[in-house]
């Protein structure tokens, strides 16, 4: 996938890089003939060639026509997206969505299961490990060719991507049965079990996963954007520079606990006047006192403000002025070009939209305000799996992993064929 990324042309590889990075370079690209990678590689023909041969001959890449109406059309060396598995993992805090994907990132085949986050690891994780093999089984994929695996948490987690961050207070929502467990561990040991070698396996914030996923999917022109998702939770994502942005610890572009001083509202993060716990559609629901039982999901909430109930309008309206000006102090920090609005409040009740983007632009410089777009996602709910497939891609692909691979003799299967790895 192009990902929106510059094409690497001009960047420079090392003599004593391996086809591996040549590889990458095709990846970012899209695509690129011989004489491009030499351009852009600055290696000369001969270690050009013979890094694509072995490329080929491991299946990496495939050839395909560049369509041009002059001249005798080059070949283009592209990645071979059918050649391998990737699986991405969606814990939410009420459902994991698991979706297989192709290297392309596309979904070839998904599940799912209702499963509060806070059963803990173990239930959550081996309910993965089950549903992943009824997947592999019923859609006959072949688990040898599985090549990464990337999981978001709704949750801040290590950046060494391995685990869930110690958490902050003892409050219910902050998932402290999480905390310190090695998710990538836990992962890669039921992984032989399913047939799955020995793979990357990383773990990242879901917010980041879905910034990631949006961008892909829908803006992949745009360099900076900033991602927000208001449904039973607030998460947001940034990208910039035409990457995820993750900060120190992993939390960067968390405008969920940014807090209001005016405010006393009670947050999971064990402080008070969070924007999650007035806008969100948990910290609603606890605002409605017992009334807040029977608000199970966004779709509750959107019910009930359609039917014209005052209280609910009330805080749904107040929320999003407080995300407001949060997304408002978020554009003047970070002059993104984009801020996509999306989740299940905003579809539902698209008025929170508009609410926001007027407070939002009110709070900014009139020159950011005149040049930013402040637009709706439909952001599909698999958004956030491709964003982890991705993640799950840049691991599997890493430069030092394909030639490892090749070295090993990992042979991927060409468009069209059978399995022939050796
Ligand atoms: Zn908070």
């Amino acid at each position: 996938m192009a990902a929106g990324s510059a094409m690497s042309g001009g960047r420079a590889l090392r003599v004593e890089s391996g086809p591996g990075a040549l590889l990458a370079m095709i990846r970012e690209s899209g695509g690129m003939t011989t004489r491009e990678l030499i351009a852009g590689s600055g290696l000369a023909r001969a270690t050009v060639e013979s890094r694509l041969a072995r490329l080929s001959a491991g299946g990496f890449v495939v050839q395909g026509v560049q369509d041009r109406t002059t001249g005798r059309p080059p070949r283009v060396f592209m990645l071979n997206e059918t050649g391998g598995l990737l699986v991405a993992v969606d814990i939410g805090t009420a459902r994991t969505a698991i979706s297989v994907t192709d290297l392309s990132c596309k979904v070839i085949a998904s599940a799912g299961f209702d499963m509060a986050v806070s059963a803990g690891p173990g239930l959550v994780l081996g309910e993965v490990a089950t549903r992943l093999r009824q997947l592999i089984g019923r859609e006959h994929l072949d688990p040898s060719l599985v090549m990464g695996v990337a999981i978001g948490v709704p949750d801040a987690v290590d950046l060494s991507g391995e685990m869930a961050r110690p958490p902050l207070s003892d409050l219910p929502g902050l998932h402290t049965e999480w905390a310190d467990v090695g998710i990538a561990r836990e992962v890669r040991a039921f992984l032989p079990a399913l047939g799955i070698r020995p793979i990357p396996v990383v773990v990242d914030n879901g917010a980041n996963c879905l910034a990631q996923g949006e961008w892909l999917t829908s803006w992949p022109q745009t360099r900076n954007l900033l991602v927000l998702r208001l449904d039973m939770s607030l998460a947001c994502g940034i990208i910039s520079n035409g990457q995820v942005l993750r900060g120190a610890n992993g939390l960067a572009g968390d405008l969920a606990h940014i807090p209001d001083e005016g405010s006393e509202v009670r947050c999971v993060c064990g402080r008070t006047g969070c924007a999650a716990a007035v806008a969100s559609g948990q910290g609603i629901a606890r605002l409605l006192g017992e009334r807040g039982a029977a608000v199970r999901g966004a779709d509750d909430l959107v019910r009930l403000a359609e039917a014209g109930d005052t209280e609910i309008l009330e805080l749904l309206h107040r929320g999003a002025h407080r995300l407001g000006v949060v997304v408002g102090a978020a554009i003047s920090t970070l002059d993104p070009e984009l801020v996509v609005l999306g989740g299940g409040l905003i579809e539902g009740l698209p008025g929170l939209a508009d609410e926001i983007r007027r407070v939002a632009l009110s709070q900014v410089h009139p020159l950011v305000a005149a040049h930013i777009a402040v637009l709706r996602s439909r952001m599909d709910p698999a958004v956030g799996l491709i964003g982890a497939a991705q993640l799950a891609l840049e691991q599997a692909l890493d430069p030092a992993q394909v030639d490892a691979a090749l070295d090993r003799g990992v042979v991927l299967p060409l468009p069209g064929n059978g399995s022939v790895e050796t």
